[in-house]
């Protein structure tokens, strides 16, 4: 069975030693005659999978104690509606506007009755192509919201912004475990697993224990914090598969060397992708160069039907799920912890091939 290059943004690339032990375990887990699948979330086997999958995280991300580890339903999406409703005390958040999720971000947080959403910074004008500076941040709001890596538009934050008052939240649904970040410089951080992290389903929520310490009035159980935490994140039945498989790839990166080798990997997978780029005179990233993401690389032709052609093209090759969002058109190469570097260099010989057919000097 032959496995093809899978450029896809989510749900994405896994690594085959992972899946292949998902296979060998799945009529029966660790001796037990039952799938993983089929285990009750209130079984010692699965209590040990859930706890194993939060302290590997711990450890990979190096997360202070005093910060919750969430293991939720919903996607990224839900958390757009959930930050601000258990965070927002004083009715006055502040968001930072880098791309599509940033702006469905935002526009979650507007229907929140009475609660006051301020755009600080934003990179609209220049068509999301870097990520804008974002300006001190008083204390008159509750958090400042930001989107780390935006999958769309393949552009990033390496670091979180000094100059914030108040707690920064971060999407980082698209480079979580690509990039060390320093977990203590944020107040949550939220990611859907389906892009590095495992199959859809589950999301991983990292919370300062003291952001969440009472639950607000009339919070639906489902969406609070604090009873999640409360529960172990099995207030009810959880997506036991997903961290299974998660807890997998947590082992999986650990034994490469942790995030930091990771993002080396990345590093020179994303290096090797954008020196092409910025060579080639056919193929071109709209990104600027000090905002370009190293998990999600757009480029294009400058040509529509070139564009289509080259995905087609590709597709026949063996490179599938290249085509852009169709919000931005163009190409999109998603390059997650998963995807080897073998499959970087050999995209990068079917696109000077390519080039070259189309007369590239
Ligand atoms: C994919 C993505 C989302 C949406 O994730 P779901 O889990 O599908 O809700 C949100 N934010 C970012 C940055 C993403 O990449």
């Amino acid at each position: 069975m032959e496995r093809v290059y899978n450029f896809s943004a989510g749900p994405a690339v896994l690594p085959v030693s992972v899946l292949e032990q998902v296979q060998a375990e799945l009529l029966s887990y660790n001796g037990s005659g039952m799938s993983v699948m089929e285990l009750s979330h209130r079984s010692s086997w699965f209590q040990q999978i859930i706890d194993d999958a939060e302290s590997l995280l711990r450890e990979l991300m190096n997360i202070p104690d005093n910060y919750q580890v969430l293991f939720l339903q919903g996607g990224a999406s839900l958390q757009f509606s959930m930050i601000p409703m258990n965070l927002a005390n004083r009715q006055k958040v502040a968001y930072v506007n880098t791309g599509s999720w940033s702006e469905k971000a935002i526009e979650e947080a507007e229907k929140i009755v009475g609660l006051q959403v301020k755009v600080v910074a934003s990179s609209k004008e220049n068509k999301f192509t870097s990520v804008p500076q974002i300006p001190a941040t008083s204390d008159e709001f509750d958090y400042l919201h930001i989107t780390t890596n935006n999958t769309i538009e393949g552009t990033c934050y390496f670091s979180a912004p000094t100059n914030s008052q108040v707690p920064v939240i971060a999407d980082m649904s698209s480079n979580i475990l690509s990039s060390e970040y320093n977990v203590a410089d944020f107040g949550l951080i939220y990611a859907g697993a389906q892009k590095n992290i495992g199959p859809a389903g589950l999301t991983v929520v990292i919370v300062r224990e003291d952001l969440i310490a009472e639950s607000k009035e009339n919070l639906p159980s489902m969406l609070d914090y604090q009873l999640q935490a409360k529960n172990g994140s099995m207030y009810n039945t959880p997506p036991t598969f997903a961290i299974y498989v998660a807890k997998l790839v947590f082992e999986w990166i650990k034994e490469l060397g942790g995030v930091a080798a990771i993002e080396k990997l990345n590093r020179q997978k994303a290096e090797l992708l954008y020196t092409y780029l910025d060579k080639s005179t056919l193929f071109s990233s709209p990104v600027e160069p000090n905002s370009r993401s190293l998990t999600n690389i757009p480029f294009v032709t400058g040509n529509e039907a070139l564009d289509k052609k080259f995905v087609q093209e590709a597709e026949k090759a063996n490179f599938v799920n290249l085509k852009g969002h169709r919000s931005v058109g163009g190409m999109r190469a998603s390059l997650y912890n998963a995807f080897p570097i073998e499959g970087v260099q050999a995209l990068i010989e079917f696109m000077q091939k390519f080039a070259e057919n189309e007369g590239e000097i």
